[in-house]
């Protein structure tokens, strides 16, 4: 999950998938076992924004059931100027029914209670609410609400059904309103030896960005001996990645440490599919998001060439032994080279000829920075 944006306004991730797949299932198993056994309930979603809650509401509540949909629609009186409200779609008979109102999201509780007061004339059994969303703090009726799913701050939120004029509806998750993001977040993408470390030093200067190697950051360790470093020579020695969860929190610790930064690029992070996720939804808790991931594309072949030779000064043991690098590209082309898609997926991949001279390279890459 990442920041989205809805036509003017950004909202950040709120509640995953996973989340809201708990919260809903509890709440079926209880509405089911406050039922007398045998009865029949009537669920009636109010429209729209109930309509994916209410489908993984009905399909999780295990017995029979009916199921209709209301919407709540205003029309301007003929000789007042009052809005009259008329609910539009039930023609079941309620009468002796329990009927259960599933709302995705009660707020000041106005057009609950409208419906309520409709649905109270029909004489059902029983009238219950079950809501997925409720906020406490601006609810300013006395209306009984039997099942909440999650109560949640003041906030607008989206996705899940809920829309900001018109969109959002079909978002699995839920997110919510937040200010735009202030960084310029650019994950420097390609194979080793790509040039993205030479790349990124002048980058960050032009761009004022700060600049996150993992790699050196491990090389870091190690040379200082701390625990994380002695956990990750072993890996590196053999050109294999570090295990994701470490690399991930490592990771986390570098932003920290550059709270007041104009943004970042990541060089040699995310190198796997997990580590996209996890920075994704790091930098969307912040309201930030990455911005673009521009790739240095340059041919397997010259690029060994260009180790082998780095080798003869950089110091690094997995730069001089040949198979040694065979593996990071395997390592590269089994788990990282698959990100292309991931960020084209998004809209954020920007491939870039990585062959030429340095400078050359910086002007491509600089054309691309200029546009995120
Ligand atoms: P680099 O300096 O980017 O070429 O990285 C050198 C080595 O550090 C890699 O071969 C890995 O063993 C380790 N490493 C660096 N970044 C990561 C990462 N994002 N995930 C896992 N391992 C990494």
């Amino acid at each position: 999950m990442s920041i989205i944006k809805l036509h003017d306004l950004h909202f950040s991730p709120y509640i995953d998938k996973e989340k809201i797949a708990t919260i809903v299932k509890h709440l079926a198993r209880t509405v089911k076992a406050d039922l007398p056994e045998n009865e029949v309930p009537i669920f009636v979603g109010i429209l729209n924004g109930c309509f994916l809650f209410a489908a993984d509401f009905i399909r999780a509540f295990e017995g029979n059931c009916e199921v209709s949909f209301v919407k709540l629609a205003s029309y301007e009186g003929t000789k007042s100027s009052a809005n009259v409200k008329e609910l539009v779609g039930i023609n079941e008979d309620l009468t002796n029914r329990t009927v259960i109102i599933l709302e995705d999201v009660i707020d000041t509780g106005n057009t609950l209670q409208e419906i309520y007061a409709i649905f109270k004339d029909k004489n059902v059994k029983q009238l219950k609410i079950a809501t997925l969303l409720f906020k406490p703090d601006v609810f300013r009726k006395e209306l009984p609400i039997d099942y909440i799913g999650l109560s949640i701050k003041d906030k607008f939120v989206v996705g899940y059904g809920l829309d900001y004029n018109g969109l959002g509806r079909n978002y699995p998750e839920i997110y919510q309103l937040t200010t735009p993001p202030k960084m310029k977040n650019i994950v420097l993408f390609g194979p080793p030896g790509a040039g993205k470390g030479t790349q990124a030093e002048f980058l960050k200067d032009m761009y004022n960005l700060v600049h996150i190697s993992t790699g050196d950051v491990f090389r870091f360790n190690i040379k200082n001996q701390t625990e994380l470093g002695l956990l990750a020579k072993q890996y590196m020695d053999a050109g294999n990645l570090v295990p994701d969860e470490v690399t991930i929190n490592m990771l986390k610790a570098e932003v920290e440490k550059n709270t007041d930064a104009n943004g970042f690029i990541f060089d040699g992070f995310p190198r796997t599919q997990s580590q996209a996720e996890a920075l994704d939804a790091f930098l969307g808790e912040k309201g930030e998001q990455i911005n673009g991931m521009v790739a240095l594309e340059v041919p397997e072949d010259l690029l060994v060439e260009r180790l082998l030779e780095r080798g003869k000064t950089s110091g690094r043991t997995d730069d001089t032994d040949e198979g040694k690098i065979r593996n990071r590209f395997n390592e590269y082309n089994t788990k990282t080279a698959v990100l292309k898609d991931y960020f084209e997926a998004q809209g954020k991949y920007y491939g870039i000829n990585g062959v030429g001279s340095i400078k050359e390279i910086t002007q491509r890459i600089s054309v691309v920075f200029d546009t995120l």
